[in-house]
This record gives C-alpha cells, structure tokens and sequence, in this order.
C-alpha cells in the first residue's frame, strides 16, 4: 500500500516492501498493547500521534531541518552528551534497536548468540529499514559493551561510525578519559556541524536537556501515587519517545501531561485498584517497540511503577549542574553528570545496586523484576547481584532473560503470574 511518504523514504534508500511490512506489524502491536488499554490520560494522544508518525512527520521534519542546514547525530547509548550535540544546532536521534526486523540479515554476519538490541540495529542498516539511521550525518557508537564495540566496526562497512570510549571504572584516571572523550566528541560534532561550541550555545543546550529530565522526573514523582494512576507501558512509551522528538516540544507535552495526571492524583483515582502489586522493571533498555515484558507483566494483573533503566530512570536521574559560566566549567558539569550513569559496563557497580533498592522503596513497589537480553552479559551477570541486594533488602525479585521473539510470551505469563501470586502471599 502506498503512503504520502514513500518518495521520502524512497530517497533515504528506504526498502519500502519490507519496511510498509514492519510498519503494518508495529501498527497492529500497538493497536493490541497500548490502544487496548482503557482509562489513559488524553495527554497520551500526542504520544499515539507521535508513534503513529515515527517514520513519517517526524522523518519530514528532520528532513526539512537538514535542507536548512542543520546536521543530525544518531545514537545507541545515554552516555552520548546530547547538550554538545545541540549546542552545534544539531539534531539528536537515538536509533531505537528494539524490534527483530532485520535479524535474518544480522546473523549471517553477527553470531547468532548475540544479544537482540545489535542484532536490531545492524540488522535494520542491512535490511534499509529505519530512516532515521539514513538521515544521520554522524553515527555514534560507544565501548560500553564487547557486542557493541565488535559490532561497530561491521556497522562502519556499511556506514561510517564514531566511536566515544566509555570508562569502565570511576577513579580519577577514569574521569580523566572521559573527560578527553568529551572533548574529542566536541571536536567531532563541531567538525560535522561547521558550527562552534560557545559558552551561551552550551549553557542553552544544557538547560534544554535539563527541562526534558525535570518533566520525566515530575512524570515519575506523580505515577508512584497509589494507586496507580498511569500504566508502566504509557510511562515507557513516553521514555522511548523522548529519545526522537524535538526536545522542547517533547517537554511541554510531557508537563501538560503531568498537570492532568496531577488532577488524577487528588482525585484518588487510578488505572488499576490500589491492592494491585506494584513491579518494578530493572536491567537493560528497552528500545522502541520492545513493549513485550511490561506488557505481560500489566495483562497479568500488575502494574509497572519504574523503570530502572536507560529507557528510564538511568536517563533521567541526574541533572547537569547549571551554575557553571565559563565553557571549562559547563565541560566540566557534563563530564561529571555522565560519570554517574550506573550501566552495568562498570566494574564494581555498587551504586546501581544501592540505586535500585532506593527506588524500589521509594515507589513502594511489591517486587522487581530484572530484565536482562538473551547474552548480555554486563546485566545477565549482574543480576545475581542484584538478586543479592534485593534479598538483602527484602524485596522479592523475579530475574528474566529474553529476547524480542515472541515464542516465549506463555512461558513468561506463566512465571510473572507465579511472580505476583508469590508477592500476594507476602
Ligand atoms: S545500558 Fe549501558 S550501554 Fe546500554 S544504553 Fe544504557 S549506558 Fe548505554
Ligand atoms: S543489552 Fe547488553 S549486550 Fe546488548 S548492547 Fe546492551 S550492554 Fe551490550
């Protein structure tokens, strides 16, 4: 079926036959696991809107942004400074890795026992199916994870990538090579971008990225109400969709947003009965359209009140400190408020776990389910810490390892139900 935007995507060397294929299976997926849902807030609205438009108005409106002149940065991971990206009057995407499309032609060049979110993202550059991927100008990859590094460099055949090295430690000789990397991506963005970095660009681009946190943190405050006022799908949709859409338009949706749920909060009034058990989710990204945990884990009888995660708190946490005026000093702020990012590429990772029991009592949660992809291995192994903490903690955890097939959606129902009926007894 043809689209109005198929000359579009037929100039980005977009596979259209393949890529209205996926379009037609993501439309029905979230027809199931999001439009199903009865009580959402009307602020979702903008979010199905968005959704519905992600290959197309939002691809139009990079597209005319890059006519005008501006350049378009894609990435993989939170550890990629978006304030330097925007202060070059760039544009950030981050390219999503959450759907099997493009797996057939992944594993005949990446071994098959490699974790989904890579076989995802080289899979859709192979099978020309994500235009966002074909409208970059520069894509960044990092060294968080061996998968990932090794991968970079098949990517870079196809399309070249920049490489940022991400520490795996946090002593002073590792902050100092995280601060050389932020330094040589300022270069680099500046290069691809012809613009300059200047104290006012960045002190704007800092305060930019900051409102965007500060609105997903208020979404987080006001959804640990009991009960419940919004689904955990909603909430990681919005997450998702915070990593594409125009941030300052992005933020004032999500504070509207906030304001309704607000009212819903005095009003006593939830998407689920306040004795529903509370989960929360802890472990790697969940990209877009990767909604099939918290979907089971919410047509099972739970609600989902966080996400410890880079789609999710991990991104939102922390601020960027404001107060600096000097470029030095904002440099400075940025390479500091990464350095805080606790992904399990870190070795001790002790303040993850302590993160996590934090939240976990903070959202008064019934349990924490750790999700882990099928070979990953940074949160795969880090799990039995996590599981030590939680014991330590009292909290009942369930650990979870999967992929983006749906093969095994029984057997998960099977084991989340077992899950929330454990947790009801306790
Ligand atoms: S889990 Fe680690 S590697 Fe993955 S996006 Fe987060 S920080 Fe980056
Ligand atoms: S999920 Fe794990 S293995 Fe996959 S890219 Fe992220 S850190 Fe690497």
């Amino acid at each position: 079926m043809s689209t109005p935007h198929d000359a579009m995507w037929e100039k980005l060397n977009i596979d259209l036959d393949a890529h209205s294929g996926l379009l037609a299976v993501l439309g029905k997926f979230y027809g199931d696991i999001y439009l199903s849902q009865s009580g959402r807030l009307k602020g979702m609205e903008y979010l199905d809107f968005v959704l519905s438009e992600v290959h197309g108005l939002r691809i139009k409106e990079i597209q005319e942004a890059k006519a005008a002149g501006k350049k378009v940065i894609g990435t993989f991971c939170v550890f990629v400074p978006e304030e330097i990206v925007l202060a070059a009057n760039a544009i950030q995407v981050g390219l999503c890795a959450g759907a099997e499309a493009g797996k057939e032609s992944a594993e005949k060049i990446l071994p098959r026992n490699t974790c989904a979110l890579i076989k995802s993202f080289v899979g859709f550059k192979l099978s020309r199916l994500c235009p966002y991927i074909e409208s970059c100008d520069l894509v960044v990859g990092e060294t968080t994870c061996d998968g990932k590094k090794k991968a970079y460099e098949i990517f870079n055949e196809y399309s070249p990538v920049y490489v940022m090295e991400i520490p795996q430690m946090k002593n002073a000789c590792d902050r100092d090579l995280w601060k050389t990397e932020v330094l040589r991506f300022k270069k680099k963005v500046e290069e691809v971008t012809g613009n300059e970095i200047t104290a006012p660009k960045l002190s704007e681009a800092i305060r930019i990225v900051n409102n965007r946190r500060k609105a997903l943190q208020r979404l987080n405050r006001l959804r640990a109400a009991i009960p419940a006022p919004i689904s955990g799908r909603d909430v990681l949709l919005i997450n998702q969709v915070s990593f594409y859409d125009d941030p300052i338009r992005f933020t004032s949706k999500i504070d509207e947003l906030c304001d309704q749920l607000e009212e819903r909060v005095k009003t006593g009034k939830g998407i689920a009965h306040e004795e529903t058990p509370r989960f929360m989710l802890s472990g790697c990204p969940m990209a877009v359209p990767n909604w099939k945990l918290p979907y089971v884990i919410e047509s099972s009888g739970a609600v989902i009140v966080g996400e410890e995660s880079c789609i999710g708190t991990r991104n939102t946490r922390d601020l960027t400190d404001e107060s600096g005026t000097s470029l030095e000093e904002m440099l400075e702020a940025i390479v500091d408020r990464y350095m805080k990012i606790d992904c399990a590429c870190f070795t001790p990772n002790t303040e993850r776990l302590n993160n996590i029991v934090s939240l976990a009592n903070e959202l008064k949660v019934n349990g924490v389910i750790h999700y882990a992809l099928s070979f990953c291995q940074p949160y795969g192994i880090e799990a039995y810490k996590v599981d030590k903490a939680m014991q330590k903690a009292t909290i009942p955890m369930l650990s979870i390892e999967t992929d983006y097939s749906m093969e095994d959606v029984e057997q998960l129902k099977t084991r989340v139900e077992a899950f929330i009926e454990m947790v009801k007894v306790k």
